[in-house]
């Protein structure tokens, strides 16, 4: 038999069940993004190779030792993109800049980094991102994350943060890098080899570091947003305002600094304990030198890229846990045995369906017999109940029961005549 060429490494087949995912999660992020006035664009997979050096910059770990990079017979030095945002800037300078310069853009495809493959870290990855040209102004701002979050809920993704910095102006950042390099001068003894390497090179990235020595150290570094620019840091507190009001919860962290050279002012990541070492699932920020820097005129913009990898993981994650549901009922009598029984049972002839129209699994259970509450209870909690319900013969006859949330602790009493309805609602909903 002849021998077997294999995928190349950290470049993986996407098939079932993964590709479902992808399909449904990019379906979702089409309808939202175009409802809120982002159209499509698709970029090459080959750029050349000055995009992503101007852009990302020379000293950032993807153009120093990432980049697939290949010569084409001409002898000209093509990139396969390591990220999306240079490419739809690049297409957007040359499009749209002059014509219409306020312009929402959305992309999806792969994306290639030549990284030590690991698990949710890969050389061939999937990015969806998207962009907002043209207008400076916090409410944007607010209004990309907010939309990011929508997203993340209507996907169910629960478990997750948004981190939020500001890296202020270019040059209030310039100062702050030799204050830190200063500083990380005076402690060089104490950080980490890669540190001491990234110390001149792309010195904000230390902020970075998980060595824990590093984080020691790190801890009584000057802090970032005490150096940003006055107007940064009321753009700032606005942004943080205008999320308030938008109840888009986030978290300041001041050490966020993001890999690439482009960002300024607001910054931001969204990271999840549900992802292992791998943890951040999406990142963004504004970029407001960024066009100009690439030859087009001078507008700001801002825009974040989601992995579709992570994030299919967390919204396969949410799936499993939201297709089933464990429902036990607890009577505490003769003739409420009777109804409770006949309650799950007609429950159990349900279709019930999420809104992907994905069948619910029921596990729905009566604790019949002259047990104590006490242990009924126990027992429920053993089936990990998501919903509890107590009924008395008393309460039977004056027609309610005790409906209690589990994961909430909340709990009510509901008619009788209106709990089967109830349930149903509750447990097709996410
Ligand atoms: P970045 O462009 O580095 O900010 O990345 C944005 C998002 O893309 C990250 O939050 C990850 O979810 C994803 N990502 C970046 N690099 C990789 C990779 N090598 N493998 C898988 N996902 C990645």
């Amino acid at each position: 038999m002849a021998e077997k060429i294999r995928a190349v490494k950290g470049m993986p087949d996407l098939s079932n069940p993964e590709i479902q995912s992808f399909q449904e999660i990019e379906q979702i992020a089409r309808r939202f993004f175009e409802s809120a006035g982002f159209s499509e664009i698709r970029t090459p997979i080959l750029e050349d190779i000055a995009l992503f050096k101007r852009s990302i910059g020379d000293a950032t770990d993807i153009v120093e030792k990432e980049m697939y990079t290949l010569l084409d017979r001409n002898e000209k030095t093509l990139a396969m993109r390591p990220e999306g945002t240079a490419s739809v800037v690049r297409a957007y300078i040359e499009r749209y800049a002059s014509r219409e310069p306020e312009q929402r853009l959305y992309y999806l495809g792969p994306m290639f980094r030549y990284e030590r493959p690991q698990k949710g870290r890969f050389r061939q990855f999937h990015q969806f991102g998207a962009e907002i040209f043209g207008v400076d102004d916090p409410y944007i701002d607010a209004e990309l994350l907010n939309l990011a979050t929508d997203f993340l809920d209507y996907l169910n993704i629960g478990n997750y943060r948004l981190e939020i910095n500001s890296l202020g102006s270019k040059a209030s950042r310039q100062e702050y890098v030799k204050i830190l390099l200063k500083y990380l001068s005076e402690h060089q003894s104490q950080l980490c080899e890669k540190c001491l390497d990234r110390m001149f090179k792309n010195t904000l990235r230390v902020l970075d570091c998980k060595v824990s020595t590093c984080q020691e150290i790190l801890k009584a570094a000057p802090s970032l947003l005490d150096h940003i620019d006055k107007e940064s840091q009321k753009d700032f507190e606005q942004v943080q305002n205008l999320l308030n009001k938008l109840q888009v919860s986030f978290q300041i962290n001041p050490r966020l600094v993001r890999g690439l050279d482009y960002y300024e002012r607001t910054a931001f990541e969204f990271v999840s304990d549900d992802l292992g070492a791998q943890s951040a699932f999406a990142g963004g920020g504004r970029y407001n030198g960024l066009i100009k820097e690439l030859g087009g005129p001078d507008l700001s913009a801002i825009g974040f890229a989601f992995g579709m990898e992570r994030l299919a993981s967390l919204y396969k994650q949410s799936k499993e846990k939201f297709l089933k549901r464990n429902l036990v009922f607890i009577p505490l009598g003769d003739a409420s045995s009777e109804y409770c029984m006949q309650l799950m049972c007609s429950l159990r002839k349900q279709k019930l369906k999420n809104q992907f129209g994905e069948p619910i699994q029921l596990r729905a259970v009566t604790e019949y017999g002259d047990r104590s509450l006490k242990s009924k209870m126990k027992r429920a909690n053993r089936f990990e109940a998501d919903f509890v319900l107590i009924l008395g013969d008393d309460e039977l006859k004056s027609g309610t029961i005790l409906f209690k949330e589990m994961s909430s602790g909340d709990q009510s009493e509901v008619l009788l005549s209106d709990i089967s309805a109830l349930l149903i609602d509750k447990l097709q909903k996410i």
